[in-house]
């Protein structure tokens, strides 16, 4: 391993020996520095160091047959924490997570509508500060991440376009760490689906993936090695039917067909109640045959949709996460089906369709993921130092 600056390589070998034992069940000293390739008393001054900050625990002497019986390591995982705000078109979700991304807080509350930065910027301080003022200690959150459906620059944390809501350059991270005690950063909310699938879902790195978000509104991200290489992608616009305009103008985009903002305006023409969620349709759907026929409609206008990507992009996994993904199996199974009956079987035999591991999760604890990657443990960073310098 070649590092320019000897501090680069010390604060890259601390990152390393944080991340394999928050990995493992049961390590020590040697093992790490074995695993590692690092020289036993470099380990052990990390090892110090990470002890010393609380990030990490020496435990009891492990039980062995043989030989000197080493001490266990364990990560303090309540030591730090990191909130992720999911900012969603029907609801936002604030959640706050541990080193282990297991959820210790969590806020929901419906986004308003259509509403200005000002606003979202107010009601994510006033939620974070709710959160920060229940805690013994506000100091161990070491940053925030936030999801949004719009196109994005991450250097910045602006968002650069939302249009359902006339959002242009609004350099959103800026305006939240003006006001919170962590730094901020902005994402492109599929983008951060993937994140999470890659940490909580054991999603393999060397295959290429296609993810839909399947909720309010339908986005997608086209993935190779790990790494998303378009989240600006249109899916949700493929044109599927004759009729049905489009929040974009088109006519006859997948939305229209199958997104959770028209299968609940087309469900409310039918309906006698005021509002409804898609969750409350599938509940109606088993005694209702216009909510079943809709949802049918949607899974079949969706599987079509996929065919067409998968066509062209043949990836190996086709992934759906989202709001939606958490519909009744019988809608899913019905997605599946229609997918392996009209591809064409040199597509369905390449490109796999299965739900997202983390489901209508997805969202908030893959905002947690990227959250935890910028402000703890790197991977990211190491991922591809990894790829070019092979350590
Ligand atoms: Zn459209």
């Amino acid at each position: 391993m070649q590092f320019s600056q000897p501090a680069s390589a010390r604060v890259i070998n601390k990152l390393r020996v944080l991340n394999l034992i928050a990995s493992s069940e049961e390590t020590s000293r040697a093992d790490v520095a074995r695993e590692l390739g690092l020289n036993k008393v470099s380990t052990s001054e990390i090892v110090d160091q990470l002890v010393a900050e609380g990030l990490v625990s020496e435990l009891g002497k492990r039980q062995t047959s043989v030989g000197r019986r080493p001490t266990d390591l364990a990560l303090q995982k309540d030591a730090k924490a990191v909130i992720s705000v999911d900012i969603g078109m029907r609801n936002t979700s604030i959640t706050m997570v541990n080193l282990a991304g297991d959820p210790l807080r969590f806020e929901r509350f419906p986004t308003p509508k259509r509403p200005s930065p000002e606003e979202m910027c107010a009601t994510i301080i006033r939620t974070a500060n709710k959160i920060l003022s229940r805690m013994k200690d506000p100091s161990i959150v070491s940053g925030m991440a936030v999801a949004i459906n719009g196109m994005v620059e991450p250097a910045t944390g602006t968002v650069l376009s939302l249009a359902d809501w006339g959002w242009d350059n609004v350099p959103l991270a800026v305006a939240l760490s003006r006001h919170l005690p962590f730094p901020v950063i902005v994402d492109n909310n599929v983008k951060c689906m993937v994140q999470g699938e890659k940490w909580f879902g054991n999603l393999p790195v060397d295959k290429s993936l296609f993810y839909v978000n399947w909720g309010e509104h339908i986005g997608a991200a086209w993935v190779m090695e790990g790494k998303v290489v378009s989240n600006d992608c249109q899916f949700g616009h493929l044109p599927v039917a004759k009729t049905g305009l489009c929040h974009c103008g088109a006519i006859g985009c997948l939305e229209t067909v199958a997104s959770g903002w028209a299968l609940v305006e087309e469900a409310l023409m039918f309906s006698k109640e005021s509002d409804l969620t898609v969750k409350q349709l599938c509940t109606h759907s088993e005694t209702d045959p216009n909510a079943d026929a809709l949802l049918k409609r949607a899974c079949e206008a969706m599987a079509n949709a996929i065919i067409s990507a998968a066509a062209i992009l043949r990836p190996d996994h086709i992934l759906i996460g989202g709001g939606i993904s958490g519909l009744p199996e019988r809608y899913f199974n019905l997605l599946k089906d229609t997918y392996a009956q009209r591809a064409p079987a040199r597509i369905s035999m390449v490109s796999k369709l299965d739900k997202a591991t983390l489901g209508e999760r997805a969202g908030s604890m893959g905002t947690a993921a990227v959250a935890l990657d910028e402000f703890i443990y790197k991977r990211s960073l190491l991922d591809q130092l990894r790829r070019h310098q092979g350590i």
